[in-house]
């Protein structure tokens, strides 16, 4: 990649195990932007950061001094990695302070917050962007080769698994903090491959709650849900996420062949196979990816592939996804063809 002169600055909002663990670590290698700033609840964490990162104090920020990044002119994005619901929060604030923004997922906890968020980015005149790396990743962008092009053929069904185990205590299983159980978490990308995949919306959702296994830990978000996406030409994806079970698979089925990954949502070690052989690709650091192609948007003015819109539309679905769980129906989805789909 070309390395150019000014690479913008970017502010990590949350230095958490996403934030600290992946991001910091991923702006080591970037090209069109820069680590340049920190925002965190924790001084000892801003402190500990910033000697590592060398980060000079003036561009450090607590959650209430974080309004004073606006006259900051070091710092051109901030990459929200904080709790989910505190996104909406921190992309007003962000949007009025004139900072770019990266949010990572889900967008937020509603499809009214969602809207809350574009109205603002759009009043400020400022960018935003998912923080859904899976679009810069070759294995993810092969399979949305594959099935966009139909290199195997039409597309007849996928089987799209994304579970982790969950430790008890984390903010995720707060109803409030996290907005929801692993289908915001970890399902969100099944939805989201569901639709890479196919380049398609999907018409209809039908789902299921898991049985609960521990009714504590569970008492304010789902333990799993299993969900069916209906697209136009018959296509079906079967979906699952559960917090007490490990899975990652993303299977596709098609007239002439079948694809997938496996592991296939992960940061790093992805497998992909297909009934013709293996694919082969080498390491590549997925958020460095994801930053730099925000980053060299800003800069060239184009649009990114994964904008406010496409969270907004992941959140639609959600919302289908938890309603037909909890009334046994099957929802209808009307969604805006307000996107365009990655070309692969
Ligand atoms: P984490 O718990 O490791 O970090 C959260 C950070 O928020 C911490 O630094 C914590 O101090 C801070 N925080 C502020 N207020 C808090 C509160 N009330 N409760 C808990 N923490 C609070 O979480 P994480 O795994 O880094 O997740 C942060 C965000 O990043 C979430 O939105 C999550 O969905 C997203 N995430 C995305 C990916 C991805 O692959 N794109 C991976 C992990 C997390």
């Amino acid at each position: 990649m070309q390395t150019i002169n000014q690479p913008l600055g970017m502010a990590i909002i949350g230095l958490g195990e996403y934030g600290a663990g992946e991001l910091l670590p991923a702006l080591e290698h970037t090209s069109y932007c820069r680590l340049a700033g920190l925002v965190s609840g924790d001084p000892a964490k801003l402190d500990k950061y910033a000697k590592q990162y060398k980060i000079d104090s003036s561009n450090c920020y607590s959650y209430e001094t974080f309004g004073r990044i606006a006259e900051n002119k070091n710092i051109d994005i901030v990459y929200i990695a904080l709790p989910n619901s505190m996104h909406l929060e921190f992309t007003l604030r962000a949007a009025k302070a004139g900072k770019h923004i990266i949010c990572e997922k889900p967008m937020a906890c509603s499809v009214e917050e969602c809207h809350e968020m574009i109205a603002a980015v759009e009043k400020a005149g400022v960018r935003f962007s998912m923080g859904y790396r899976l679009h810069f990743d070759p294995f993810n962008q092969e399979m949305m080769r594959l099935g966009q092009h139909e290199q195997f053929g039409a597309i007849e069904k996928m089987l799209l698994q994304d579970s982790h185990v969950i430790e008890p205590g984390v903010w995720r299983l707060n109803r409030d903090l996290a907005g929801g159980g692993p289908l915001v978490n970890n399902g969100i990308y099944c939805i989201q491959a569901a639709m890479y995949i196919t380049g398609k919306l999907p018409v209809a959702v039908e789902a299921k709650f898991a049985p609960v296994t521990d009714a504590e830990k569970f008492s304010e978000v789902e333990e799993g849900i299993n969900w069916t996406m209906y697209f136009r030409d018959g296509i079906i994806a079967e979906c699952e996420t559960n917090y007490s079970k490990e899975q990652n698979v993303m299977r596709v089925d098609a007239q002439e062949g079948w694809f997938e990954l496996g592991p296939a949502y992960e940061y790093r070690e992805l497998k992909g196979r297909t009934s013709k052989g293996d694919m082969h690709f080498g390491p590549a650091n997925q958020q460095t990816r994801q930053m730099d192609d925000f980053a060299r948007c800003i800069i060239e003015d184009l649009p990114t592939r994964v904008p406010a819109e496409m969270g907004l539309r992941d959140m639609e679905i959600i919302t289908a996804i938890y309603e037909s769980a909890k009334t046994g129906k099957r929802i209808k989805l009307e969604l805006g063809e307000y996107i365009t789909l990655p070309e692969s």
